[in-house]
């Protein structure tokens, strides 16, 4: 037994564990959590417990359903939104078939994999997202929009809040379980808030944002309100993104910078970029996965729409912070394109697949946009050769179904999978009569 395992073993006897839950993540992105008693644990770790595939959205055929999840000791943490005593504690799994062999429908094994691909090439990749969501009154009724929990806007302090409250707490128990937090504040919409984890491997972060979106539901709940991760809720307002800030490693080193380079942008930083750029289109289907998150990229809310990079240029897709002279460590370039409601694993695997595609192929990197793209005509960024990015889910599909990339960083079941299921929900989609079709058109045709 490795010494994890037997820490997890000792802290389920001395914090008086009753409930274990296993955690894993469908390929869509939603948590699946099975509870084992103590006494299975053992079991767990040698055998795995099995469970039905074909039950799990993407995950297995009816005739190769049998699956078994196999619980990471290094994950082990206590729930702190439930009861001491006894005390509920959750791992995250991996998921393999009965023989043993991972299974290629696992999101985590997709990025495990994208990892060590960058791990042969010598790099550790990390990220560290900025998440925001809405907070709404409870109840929810979907044929009406929902009430933000107040009307304040970015940076607002409102004493005694609701979204200050909410924030204290979720921050609180998130480092209760060893996620550490950066910032946090509200963001500009009403009722919106921003959560940044402070930045990690790729895994950990990934793995952190699902416990992140469970323990914000949590304490919703536990304040009588509700938390929503959906990418644009409102036509008004700005949507909720997830930027996320990555960089590569080379040992203790950060590849990203580099002290007499022009914005301080080493030749690895510069090729990564232009990895992201050049595949920006085949990866949007995954960092964008909804119908819904096309809205909060159709342009403004600072959320963005057009394929370039710029320094410091938040109408950017891909944006490089300016860092303190001497913060070399911190070099790093921010994604702006992924949502809240994307799949972690799936998405860190691609942005990392691209950036790495740069690498590996020299791209040269583009001129950077000087200018706030969004106010260029179309004319003018013809001219600069600066693409939109796929316009609804229809065209972010139609740019993933040609892409090597995508499917090599997936895998083949994941990338058909995912692909049926997108083809449908936007079929689903396009045949919904809308509300704004009724008002624009009833009283005039
Ligand atoms: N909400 C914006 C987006 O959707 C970002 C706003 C911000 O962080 N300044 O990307
Ligand atoms: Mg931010
Ligand atoms: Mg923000
Ligand atoms: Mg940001």
């Amino acid at each position: 037994m490795d010494k994890q395992t037997e820490f997890v073993l000792r802290a389920i006897e001395e914090r008086d564990v009753r409930f274990v839950r296993l955690w894993f993540t469908d390929v869509l992105g939603f948590l699946k959590s099975v509870a084992i008693a103590p006494a299975e644990l053992e079991g767990a770790f040698s055998e795995g417990i099995g469970f039905d595939g074909s039950a799990i959205e993407g995950f297995a055929r009816v005739y190769e359903s049998d699956m078994v999840a196999r619980p990471d000791p290094s994950t082990f943490q206590i729930l702190p939104w439930r009861d001491a005593n006894p005390a509920t504690a959750r791992m995250f799994c991996d998921i393999t078939m009965p023989d043993g062999s991972p299974s290629y429908a696992d999101p985590r094994y997709v990025l495990k994999r994208a990892l060590q691909r960058a791990a042969d090439l010598g790099f550790t990749f990390y990220t560290h997202p900025e998440v925001e969501f809405f907070l709404f009154n409870d109840p929810l009724d979907p044929d009406r929009p929902p009430i933000p929990v107040d009307q304040s806007g970015y940076f607002d302090h409102t004493p005694q809040s609701t979204g200050s409250d909410f924030r204290r707490r979720a921050i609180t128990m998130l480092e209760q379980m060893g996620i550490s937090v950066e910032f946090s504040h509200h963001e500009g919409g009403p009722g919106q808030q921003e959560i940044d984890l402070r930045y990690a491997d790729a895994l950990s972060t990934a793995d952190n944002l699902m416990t992140f979106r469970v323990v914000v539901k949590e304490v919703a709940l536990s304040q009588n309100i509700h938390a929503s991760f959906m990418p644009k809720p409102f036509t008004e307002h700005p949507g909720s993104g997830m930027h996320t800030h990555v960089s590569l490693f080379e040992g203790d080193n950060n590849a990203f910078y580099d002290a007499s380079a022009e914005y301080h942008l080493s030749k690895i930083a510069r090729h990564f970029i232009a990895g992201l750029l050049r595949h920006a289109s085949e990866i949007t289907a995954v960092t964008n996965q909804w119908v819904n998150s096309y809205k909060r990229l159709a342009g403004g809310g600072e959320a963005p729409n057009y394929i370039c990079w710029g320094r410091n240029n938040r109408s950017a897709l891909v944006r490089v912070p300016m860092y303190k002279p001497n913060k070399g460590a911190s070099a790093r370039v921010e994604l702006r394109s992924l949502d809240s409601a994307c799949n972690p694993y799936l998405a860190f695997a691609l942005t990392l697949a691209a950036g790495l595609a740069g690498i590996e192929g020299e791209y040269p990197l583009p001129e950077g946009a000087e200018d706030d793209v969004w106010s260029l005509t179309e004319r003018e960024r013809q001219a600069l050769g600066i693409e939109p990015l796929p316009r609804n889910l229809d065209e972010a599909i139609r740019a993933m179904e040609n892409s090597e990339l995508v499917a090599d960083t997936l895998g083949e079941h994941v990338f058909d999978f995912f692909l049926r299921n997108k083809r449908a929900e936007f079929e689903e989609y396009r045949r919904q009569v809308t509300p704004i079709e009724l008002q624009r058109l009833l009283p005039v045709l």
